[in-house]
């Protein structure tokens, strides 16, 4: 009987070492203003040269990412790799706005999708759609504005590296995520996964979009979309989410004056995020499904849709995963039980992936001084291990 409780499993992969480091990090981390003063000294460090690049590196970087460059990943995935847990290489440089650093990062994507066709524990390569073009145009594509002539040529980059990305992920056979984000540029970036998805899934699925279940549109999205699909004769490839950016969502519409596209309620969110699992097993046979989470109910009833439907555990259209360094118990525990699962694993120069770092150690950041979930299973481990000494 499939359990995320049983650490065992969990954290097969970590040495005593590493997981005195982990219980250290998240203990650090569930300190809120300890996190707070920390994200402030560090970002002046960094933008100051001051030289935290090592200390950053042993730490929180060697918790949450794979390494500064694809060659420093190969050893986590290959960590992984051994227990079932395949790696999805994530070139996390975040907020450059530069033609130059849209075609490097594409490059990049490019160089991550040949590692996947060589590597059997890379099942899928991903991107954001904000490393390929600048975010102020998607903004206006989204929102259907006139745009000038130079603003029309870059837009034609913007495609020209979706399909560059994309017609080499069609190529070499290798499953490619386009990753969500704000629902201002979020129409320009689901128009062009549904383009490339027309033009690249017609045999099988390659190409997937990302729905955010905390937007209250996006059961419909998911229905409009396999309708599209069914009428073109291609898959349709979905990562499910719940979603990363509920306050600047809520914030923007406030300012704004229009109705928050967000849920109202945590339940709501839940309960769409699992409705649309259960769209995504009912469909299946035209439907790819990538379930990105680390929300054990939600889990859980993917394992149970399966069964309920008598479909393998690891059919080759449904995916669990997680970010790496964050809910092993999950991602272990199914990969023990045979189901497909990879884990995000991060990678970047240090001071680039800084944003993502600091959003990791806020999202761990306990409520009210409790334990927080990841700490709370190292230290049940730390006993168990400690125990089996004895
Ligand atoms: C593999 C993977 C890929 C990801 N890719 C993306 C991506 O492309 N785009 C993206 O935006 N995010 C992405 N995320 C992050 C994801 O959207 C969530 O922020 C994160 O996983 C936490 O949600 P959860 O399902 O794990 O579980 P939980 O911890 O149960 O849910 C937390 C989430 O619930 C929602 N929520 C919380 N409070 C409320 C409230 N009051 N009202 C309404 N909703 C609420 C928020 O979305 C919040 O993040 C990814 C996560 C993973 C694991």
């Amino acid at each position: 009987m499939l359990s995320f409780n049983d650490t065992a499993i969990a954290f097969s992969g970590k040495t005593d070492n590493d997981l005195r480091r982990s219980y250290w990090l998240f203990k650090l981390v569930g300190n809120s203003n300890l996190v707070k003063i920390g994200q402030k000294l560090t970002t002046f460090a960094i933008n100051t040269h001051l030289p935290i690049r090592s200390f950053i590196k042993a730490t929180i970087f060697r918790q949450f990412c794979g390494g500064e460059n694809i060659t420093e990943c190969l050893k986590t995935i290959e960590a992984l790799g051994k227990y079932n847990v395949g790696s999805i290489l994530d070139y996390s440089v975040e907020g450059k706005a530069e033609e130059s650093v849209f075609d490097q990062t594409a490059q990049e994507i490019i160089e991550t999708l040949d590692l996947a066709k060589q590597n059997k524990h890379i099942p899928f390569a991903v991107f954001k759609p904000t490393g390929l073009g600048d975010i102020n145009l998607m903004e206006k594509v989204t929102a259907n504005a006139k745009l000038s002539t130079e603003e029309q040529k870059a837009w034609e980059r913007v495609i020209a590296r979706f399909d560059s990305i994309c017609s080499k992920a069609h190529d070499i056979k290798v499953k490619l995520l386009i990753d969500a984000e704000e629902s201002w540029i979020q129409n320009a970036v689901d128009g062009l996964a549904q383009n490339m998805m027309a033009k690249y899934n017609k045999e099988q699925c390659i190409v997937f979009n990302t729905a955010q279940m905390y937007r209250n549109d996006r059961l419909i999205y998911l229905e409009n979309a396999l309708n599209d699909a069914k009428e073109k004769k291609y898959y349709f490839g979905v990562k499910v989410v719940r979603g990363a950016y509920m306050e600047k969502e809520r914030a923007r519409a406030t300012k704004m004056g229009y109705a928050s596209p967000i849920n109202n309620t945590k339940t709501e969110t839940d309960a769409e995020y699992n409705a649309a699992l259960e769209f995504c097993i009912k469909n299946i046979e035209f439907v790819s499904l990538c379930a990105g989470t680390h929300n054990e109910d939600s889990a859980m009833l993917l394992v149970k849709l399966l069964k309920q439907n008598n479909i393998p555990v690891n059919h080759p259209h449904v995916w669990f995963s997680q970010l790496l360094g964050m809910s092993d118990h999950i991602s272990f525990n199914i990969a023990n039980a045979g189901y497909n699962v990879a884990k995000y694993v991060p990678y970047g120069p240090v001071r680039d992936v800084l944003p993502y770092l600091i959003r990791r150690a806020m999202e761990n950041t306990s409520v009210k001084g409790q334990t927080g979930r990841e700490l709370s299973l190292i230290i049940k481990e730390k006993q168990r291990r400690a125990a089996s000494k004895n």
